[in-house]
């Protein structure tokens, strides 16, 4: 006995997210059998909005609704520092400190030999050439206080280092966030503390 084929392909789909299993996605599908016709085209039309909604900005990488998003195009923002960062959504927990006035750059991730992701997957010469502008006096390297976090932060350094840029401070936030914790799931004081007591590299 199969499932219909509509409940299988949805079924495949749900499996491909991360951490969900066959018997979740299975769930998923039927709770979504048991709800109304028009809730479930809610969920479609959020589906195919999703990409043209969101697109990257141009100057941080970051995903907003425009380019050059909200941030960048703020003249009160403090363009002499920058705060580098996996993905966009460490991005919200820094905004809602309220402490954090500078700018961003989204890297694409950390670098994790296991799952393959390189240096060259990362968006580590778009980070170099915005450096390379001049305007930064300081770049505070936010990644996840991981193993992965801490090799790319050092490969970051490394390569900003190279550039020679005499007056350029590169700084780690370090304080207050647990080791092996994600930057998304820390709460807005630890956060606020980390941002800074941030450490020179
Ligand atoms: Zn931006």
């Amino acid at each position: 006995m199969r499932f219909p084929k509509s409940i299988q392909n949805l079924i495949d789909q749900f499996v491909q997210f991360p951490s969900i299993g066959p018997k979740t996605a299975e769930r998923f599908v039927f709770y979504l059998l048991g709800k109304d016709p028009s809730a479930v085209e809610n969920l479609a039309d959020a589906l195919k909005a999703l990409h043209k909604g969101a697109i990257l900005c141009s100057r941080c990488l970051a995903f907003a609704e425009t380019s050059p998003c909200a941030i960048c195009s703020d003249s009160k923002r403090d363009s002499s520092i920058i705060a580098v960062i996996a993905d966009t959504r460490a991005l919200i927990p820094i905004e809602s400190t309220g402490d954090y006035k500078g700018l961003y750059f989204v890297l694409g991730g950390e670098i994790n030999p296991i799952d393959g992701i390189g240096p060259e997957r990362l968006a580590i010469k778009q980070l170099l050439d915005r450096i390379s502008e001049g305007t930064a006096k300081e770049i505070i390297i936010a990644l996840n206080p991981t193993i992965e976090g801490e090799s790319t932060a050092l490969y970051l350094a490394k390569a900003i280092r190279s550039l020679q840029i005499s007056v350029l401070k590169i700084s780690r936030i370090a304080r207050g966030l647990p080791m092996g914790a994600d930057i998304e799931y820390a709460d807005e004081a630890t956060l606020g503390n980390a941002m800074k007591y941030r450490n020179e590299l």
